[in-house]
């Protein structure tokens, strides 16, 4: 058949080296990843491989494990070598905890080199170990953790500040001819954040893994999170996204992987179009928005379902979508590819919309 049309984006992505994270291509030439990072305490082994499997089911690429100790250091090979998605290991502090996670086979190191002590005497052996190994090391900057040097000359963790700190741990590296790096300069202000990062993209070509860092509970840091990412990814900055989030890493990687769903940086799964309701509504749409999501979640092919309280854009968008209700008078049209294929009482709609969006997926599966 005719091959598929690629998406619509909204721009080219910016040129940048090309790393391998384990399996995962990071850099223009690759799709823009989604991380996140566990809570769980490293040490605990069967813990923290269980919660990276809820996240690589939730859409995770890459998960990235904290290594405060020693005891979690030597939880790293058997996490490294089990989980289904490559492990970051993040070094906060001790250079001896880099080498091991480098050891253990983890598919990269973050290193916040502000937080390194003599770290500059441990770059070249941090670069010999991840060379020989062929790890690649993210450079971590953190607007609370900006070098000391850094914050006499500018005040504060200013955008400048913080991308020079960056681009100096990366000299220290280059110095070294080690080039495998990807870079990161987080800020809870997601102005000082962006512009940073379009600072970043100017003055070099490493692959950039964007965060806005303590951005809040759910509602907030979702909002400042894709704010940031969307102005950065509209200018094709940013090959890794990872949203952080006071609330479980699971719903990180949901608010992450939507963000590049809706810029058509990654395949859309399941999209509810749902309206915001109104004085016209004859149902109760968000109680019906709200059941059909659950009903269809983890749903993995890419399925269009308008969910409309009313006849007055009620068909026409249930006929734009794949499947759909339009709901009146205590009763809901079901259309299915643009065609009423029946009415339902309003007790019936949800169960009917799920039936008929199962089956349509499994015709598309077989496609
Ligand atoms: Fe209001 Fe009907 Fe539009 Fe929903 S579809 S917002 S109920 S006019």
């Amino acid at each position: 058949g005719m091959p598929a049309t690629p998406p619509v984006t909204l721009a080219d992505r910016r040129k940048t080296r090309q790393l391998q994270v384990g399996p995962v291509g990071v850099g223009s030439d690759h799709p823009v990843s989604v991380q996140s990072m566990t809570t769980t305490v490293t040490a605990d082994v069967n813990a923290t491989l269980q919660q990276i499997a809820e996240l690589t089911a939730a859409g995770c690429d890459i998960v990235r494990v904290a290594c405060p100790s020693a005891d979690d250091a030597e939880a790293l090979p058997a996490i490294a070598r089990k989980s289904k998605i490559p492990v970051i290991a993040d070094i906060h502090f001790q250079p001896k905890y880099v080498f091991a996670a480098i050891e253990a086979g983890c598919a990269a190191v973050r290193v916040n080199p502000g937080n390194i002590k003599k770290f500059d005497d441990k770059v070249g052996e941090i670069a010999r170990a991840a060379k020989d190994h062929g790890t690649p090391i993210r450079i971590g900057v953190n607007a609370g953790s900006l070098d000391a040097r850094l914050m006499r000359k500018y005040g504060k963790a200013t955008p400048e500040a913080l991308a020079e700190s960056a681009l100096w741990e990366a000299s220290l590296f280059a110095e070294h001819d080690f080039h495998e790096l990807k870079i990161s300069v987080k800020h809870n202000d997601p102005v000082v954040m962006i512009r940073a990062y379009e600072i970043l993209a100017e003055q070099c070509d490493y692959p950039l893994h964007l965060g806005v860092t303590e951005a809040g509970p759910a509602f907030q840091g979702t909002v400042k999170s894709a704010v940031a990412f969307g102005a950065l990814l509209r200018q094709g900055i940013g090959d890794t996204i990872r949203v952080s989030l006071s609330a479980p890493p699971v719903e990180e990687v949901k608010v992450g992987a939507q963000i590049l769903q809706s810029l058509n940086l990654r395949p859309r799964k399941l999209e509810i179009v749902s309206c915001p309701s109104c004085g016209r509504a004859q149902v109760d749409v968000y109680k019906l928005a709200d059941e059909v999501t659950a009903g269809l979640e983890g749903m993995e092919v890419p399925l269009r379902v308008a969910v409309m309280g009313c006849v007055v854009n009620g068909p026409g968008e249930a006929r734009e979508a794949d499947l759909g209700v339009a709901s009146g008078n205590g009763k809901g049209q079901i259309f299915v590819k643009g065609e009423v294929v029946k009415t339902v009482p309003e007790s019936k709609i949800v169960e009917t919309l799920i039936e008929e969006a199962l089956s349509l997926a499994e015709t598309m599966d077989e496609q």
